[in-house]
C-alpha cells in the first residue's frame, strides 16, 4: 500500500493537513458561512435556460477574459459602492475569491517574498499562501479583533511583505476596518495590499469598503465573492477589482481558459437577478444583530460584526459546546481563538434551533 508519505511530494508540504471544514449531513448547517435562501423558482428556471443556451457551444472553449462578465461585476460593484467608478478593465474574475487570491500569490509572491496576514483572520491565506512557496508571517490583531493602524504599520515596517492581507469584514470574528487603518498600511507598504472583502455586502450602514480607495491606490486590491451574500457559493464565482495594470500581472498567471463558458453564463444570470439573490441580506443583518444581542444577554463576548456570522465565547472547553450542539443537530464551527466559537447566520428557524441548542449545551453537555 502506497501512502502519501512513500511519495516524492515537495518537503514543504510532508505533514501538512487539507483545509476542511466538516461537510457533514445534519439539519441544522450554520458552519461555512453560506447564504440560506436558495434559488427561487424563477431564478433556478433562467439559470436552467442560460445553461441551455451555451450547451449547444460547449464544443468551443469560453471567453478567455470573461469580458461580458467583468463588465457586469463592474457594474454590480459601482451600485454596491457609489464613486467606485469601475470599468470591466478593472475587474478580474476566477472560480471563487480563492482562486482570486491564488492567483494574486502565483503573481506577486513566490520563492524568496513574503506575505503577511494580521491573525485571527480567513485561515486559507496562509494555507494559499505557502502553496505558492511565499513565506508567511503573521502578525496580531488588537484584543477586539480591531487593527490600530500604528501597529498594523510597525508590523508591515518590520517585516517589508510583498502582499499584505486585509480582511474587512474579518473572518471569523466579524470585526471591519475602518479606511484609515487601510490608507496607513496602504502607505507602509512596499508590496501589494489585498482587502479581502468577502462579506462586504453584509457590512453595517457607515461601514465603508476600501473600493473608494482604488483610485488613489494602484497597488491595491480588493476581492469580493459571490458565495456569500449573493448565494451563489456553488457556482465558484470570486473577483477583485483593481488597477488595470493588476489585471496584466494576474493575466500572466491565469490558466488559459480557467473560468467555464457554464461559470460564466451561470454568473452573468445570478448577476441579472441580483435584487432578488440580495434580497435575503437585510434579513440576514437582522438575524446577525438579534444573534449578537441574544449573546451578549446571556452573558458572553461577542465581537461586533460587519458580517453574515457571530465570533462568541468564551468557552474553557469549546469542543465540549460544539459537541453538544452537533449532538442536538445544529453544526456550528471550531474556529479563530482557542475558546471562541463561530456561528453563520441561517433562517430564523436555524437560528431559533441554534438558541435552542446552545441553551441545552450550556446546561447539559452531553
Ligand atoms: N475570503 C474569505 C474571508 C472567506 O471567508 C472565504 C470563504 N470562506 C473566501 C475568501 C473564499 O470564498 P470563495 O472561494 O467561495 O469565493
Amino acid at each position: 500500500m502506497t501512502s502519501l508519505d512513500d511519495l516524492p511530494i515537495r518537503d514543504d508540504l510532508r505533514g501538512r493537513e487539507p483545509y476542511g471544514a466538516p461537510q457533514l449531513d445534519v439539519p441544522c448547517a450554520l458552519n461555512t458561512n453560506e447564504n440560506p435562501y436558495p434559488p427561487s423558482e424563477r431564478l433556478v428556471k433562467a439559470l436552467g435556460e442560460a445553461v441551455m443556451d451555451v450547451a449547444g457551444t460547449l464544443n468551443r472553449y469560453p471567453d478567455r477574459d470573461a469580458a461580458a462578465l467583468r463588465d457586469d461585476l463592474a457594474a454590480f460593484l459601482n451600485a454596491d459602492t457609489p464613486g467606485a467608478g469601475l470599468s470591466g478593465r478593472r475587474v478580474w474574475a476566477a472560480n471563487g475569491s480563492n482562486e482570486i487570491i491564488q492567483q494574486i500569490l502565483q503573481a506577486f509572491g513566490g520563492a524568496g517574498r513574503t506575505a503577511l496576514g494580521f491573525e485571527p483572520s480567513y485561515s486559507m491565506h496562509p494555507i494559499i499562501t505557502r502553496v505558492s512557496g511565499t513565506r508567511w508571517v503573521d502578525a496580531s490583531r488588537d484584543a477586539d479583533f480591531g487593527l490600530d493602524p500604528a501597529r498594523a504599520v510597525a508590523a508591515v515596517r518590520e517585516h517589508r511583505p510583498d502582499v499584505v492581507f486585509l480582511t474587512s469584514p474579518n473572518n471569523p470574528t466579524g470585526t471591519a476596518l475602518p479606511l484609515e487603518a487601510i490608507e496607513a498600511v496602504l502607505r507602509a507598504a512596499p508590496g501589494m495590499v489585498v482587502v479581502d472583502e468577502a462579506y462586504a455586502e453584509f457590512r453595517r450602514a457607515g461601514t465603508p469598503s476600501a473600493l473608494t480607495l482604488l483610485e488613489r491606490h494602484p497597488r491595491l486590491i480588493v476581492t469580493r465573492t459571490m458565495s456569500k451574500a449573493f448565494a451563489m457559493a456553488g457556482t465558484r464565482l470570486g473577483y477583485l477589482a483593481a488597477h488595470p495594470a493588476v489585471v496584466d500581472a494576474l493575466l500572466l498567471v491565469r490558466l488559459p481558459y480557467h473560468l467555464s463558458a457554464v461559470t460564466q453564463a451561470v454568473a452573468r444570470t445570478a448577476l441579472a437577478h441580483g435584487e432578488e439573490l440580495l434580497g435575503g441580506v437585510e434579513a440576514l443583518r437582522g438575524e446577525r444583530d438579534r444573534t449578537v444581542a441574544w449573546l451578549r444577554g446571556l452573558g458572553l463576548r461577542v465581537a461586533d460584526s460587519d458580517a453574515n456570522f457571530v465570533l462568541f465565547g468564551t468557552f474553557p472547553d469549546r469542543r465540549a459546546v460544539w459537541e453538544g450542539m452537533l449532538a442536538r443537530g445544529v453544526l456550528i464551527r471550531e474556529v479563530g481563538p482557542p475558546e471562541w466559537l463561530r456561528v453563520s447566520v441561517g433562517t430564523p428557524a436555524e437560528m431559533a434551533a441554534f438558541r435552542a441548542a446552545l441553551s441545552a449545551a450550556l446546561t447539559d453537555p452531553q
